[in-house]
């Protein structure tokens, strides 16, 4: 059976006292036996966050990206080893909001997780459809050419990696998919991975989308969805812990 994971992407949100304020309500809040969960914070607050949940084992610590490099002339870049070195378990890469705005694709998300595997991090790789690309009937087309960008690269480690299928048209609109759209999709990038990899029955495929406290217990009852990738719903611990108490 594959533990449930939690994720919260703050996005470009927080301040040292907000961070401050949300972790140590989220550890107040954690239930008993929880679910596996982590919180990716801006950069800038890894080294923040790190520090407040470092006595504790119950959360761990991610990050939104990492550089496709490994050190070097890349200014502005985060590497994977810097990330390791503060604590960093997980780190996102290919989010849709940086294939739309940093005009990232498929191989450099697939070198980037490369890093991370490299560096012991495991990358939670995001895939997911445009709203056009829905009603044109390439969900399956789309989401199976990005995640096989990852498979494809190193056959060998890629079962060490979390898939969150996120489709665009659901991040931040309040419009989530139905549990049967995301099962669907689930279900076909599970028998991609059952082709492509070894021990493809431990990888984990999270669903994110305007996840909240009240659409959470159904996706999660679906036999595919193995947990969420949570973006503004996990911005208040009321709201994030209900999500982890659903999966718990
Ligand atoms: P929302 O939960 O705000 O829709 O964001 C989802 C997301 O993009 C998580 O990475």
């Amino acid at each position: 059976m594959r533990r449930k994971l939690i994720a919260g992407n703050w996005k470009m949100n927080g301040s040292q006292a907000a961070n401050d304020a949300l972790v140590q309500a989220v550890l107040a809040g954690l239930p008993a036996g929880a679910c596996d969960v982590a919180v990716c914070p801006p950069a800038l607050y890894v080294p923040q966050v790190h520090g407040l949940l470092q006595a504790q084992n119950a959360v761990a610590l991610g990050a939104q990206d990492v550089s496709a490099h490994e050190t070097g002339a890349y200014t502005g870049d985060v590497s994977a080893a810097m990330l390791k070195e503060f604590g960093v378990r997980y780190a996102i890469v290919g989010h849709s909001e940086r294939r739309q705005y940093q005009h990232e694709g498929d191989e450099l998300v697939a070198i980037k997780a490369q890093r991370l595997l490299a560096a012991g991090i495991t990358p939670i790789v995001c895939v997911g459809e445009s709203l056009a690309e829905r009603e044109a009937g390439q969900t399956e087309a789309v989401v199976k050419r990005q995640l096989a960008a990852v498979t494809h690269l190193n056959g060998k480690c890629v079962s060490e990696i979390v898939v969150a299928y996120e489709p665009v048209w659901a991040i931040g609109t309040g419009k989530t998919a139905t549990p049967e759209q995301a099962q669907a999709v689930h279900a076909a990038l599970r028998a991609q991975l059952a082709v492509a990899v070894a021990d493809a029955g431990k990888v984990r495929i999270l669903y994110g989308g305007s996840m909240n406290a009240g659409n959470a217990a159904e996706l999660l009852a679906q036999p595919d969805i193995d947990g969420g990738l949570i973006g503004g719903a996990a911005l208040k611990a009321p709201d994030f812990l209900s999500i982890i108490g659903a999966a718990t």
